[in-house]
């Protein structure tokens, strides 16, 4: 149990202010409770944590990651330079995934975690790739964000790009992990799926109860190959194929799409993850949220893991290209909470929560909350992680695992993997 003393809660959804102790107790999806006074039978066992002149409210969940590019920062520019979003892709993130093995990516894990604990965000949503080392990855991540103490819905990214056999493993790896653990099916795009792989994949889906996570139109050229190869549009393909009836499913870009492909994505009630910064970093486009319904969240697209700093790039883009305005940017970054909740996964229950060590410069109530939450608020205040009950972070610490050493490790292993890009052949 963790005893919140003293603290001003605001409520995620409503953005009420209340004053009050709060009893935090430990275990996936527990309530929380205020108290007026704190029970003295608890004094003993529990953790104290003054939070007069703290802000606590609900942590954050990231739409949309990935953990594979975790040891990315920094790398060589690749061996020839790509001109277009294809290129991107075959240049730089297949020849990264490809040279991943157990070992890189339990280190690409332990960092996303711990990149995630520290920004407030006690939930991540990812989408993992590693080709030749497919078999056991998916439980490698969970057992390393477990360690860190962060929640998570996987999912192995299928494709066909590198031949049946991986594919089959792709698939083989994914029923493994969903026989034990929530996650969903991931899919690479459908630009690099055969009918026969997304037939399987939602299949697989169907079985456990779950949907795809997928990548949609996030270049033109997966709406330009789907319309070649299949004469439609690629959410006419997935509807057709029933991907978009498997409601736990979750559509990422979104950027090129026809009025009629709008139609069915809200008709469909599905949630869609935003990547603001990646779209801009890869010039692939802008994402404009015209009749795609309320549910769109955010994601980083393994850019980075703050999702405030997620927030604030969407907020500002969106001023170019979006309709958007401090309600939505907020019903955006908390979709995401929603999703889980709408779609009973565990993990993001009451009882994950941030504590800010927020200090405002100007007044600050739940009526003007958005323009702090906007233009005040950023992870350097995120000083105490509370993730299923559990004090993550303490004092801007990391409190399971030894930060250092996994950054010392994981700046070793990081030349090991670029070294071992240059091997992969083009
Ligand atoms: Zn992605």
């Amino acid at each position: 149990m963790i005893i919140l003393k003293n603290a001003t809660f605001i409520d995620w959804e409503s953005l009420a202010f209340t004053k009050s102790n709060i009893l935090v107790p430990k275990g996936v999806d527990q309530a929380i409770q205020f108290v007026k006074e704190i029970p003295k039978e608890l004094n003993a066992e529990a953790t104290l944590i003054d939070c007069t002149g703290k802000y606590v409210t609900k942590s954050f969940v990231n739409g949309h990651h990935h953990v594979y590019s975790a040891l990315a920062t920094g790398m060589p520019a690749p061996k020839k330079i790509p001109g277009n979003f294809y290129e991107i892709l075959k240049y730089i993130w297949w020849t990264l995934d490809k040279s991943l093995d157990l070992e890189m990516i339990k280190t690409s894990a332990y960092v996303t975690a711990i990149a995630c604990a520290k920004s407030g965000v006690t939930f991540a949503i990812d989408h993992h790739a590693s080709p030749f080392a497919v078999e056991g990855s998916l439980q490698t991540i969970a057992d390393a964000f477990n360690e860190v103490g962060v929640s998570h819905l996987l999912s192995y990214e299928l494709t066909d790009r590198d031949g049946v056999k991986i594919a089959n493993q792709g698939l083989a790896e994914t029923e493994n992990y969903l026989k034990n653990n929530q996650g969903l099916v991931g899919l690479h795009a459908s630009f690099t799926l055969t009918n026969k792989t997304l037939e399987k994949a939602a299949n697989l889906a169907r079985k456990y109860n779950t949907g795809v996570h997928v990548h949609v139109a996030e270049d033109l050229y997966d709406q330009e190959h789907c319309y070649d190869i299949h004469n439609k549009r690629v959410i006419e393909r997935f509807n057709d194929l029933g991907i978009l009836n498997l409601k736990r499913s979750l559509l990422v870009h979104c950027l090129y799409l026809t009025n009629a492909e709008r139609d069915l994505i809200r008709e469909s009630g599905l949630f869609v993850a935003q990547n603001t910064e990646s779209n801009l970093n890869n010039n692939v486009g802008q994402f404009n949220s015209c009749a795609i319904g309320n549910n769109i969240m955010l994601g980083t697209d393994g850019m980075h893991s703050d999702m405030l700093r997620a927030a604030k790039a969407t907020f500002y883009n969106g001023q170019l290209n979006d309709t958007i305005d401090y309600a939505e940017i907020y019903h955006r970054f908390r979709n995401a909470n929603r999703y889980l909740k709408t779609n009973n996964f565990k993990g993001d229950g009451e009882n994950n929560l941030v504590v800010l060590d927020y200090l405002p410069s100007t007044y600050m109530s739940e009526s003007n909350f958005l323009g702090h939450f906007l233009f005040g608020l950023d992870t350097t205040h995120v000083q105490h992680v509370i993730a299923n009950g559990e004090l993550i972070v303490k004092d801007r610490i990391i409190t399971k695992v030894d930060e250092s050493a996994i950054k010392l490790k994981a700046q070793q292993i990081s030349q090991k993997l670029w070294n071992k890009m240059q091997t992969i052949p083009l």
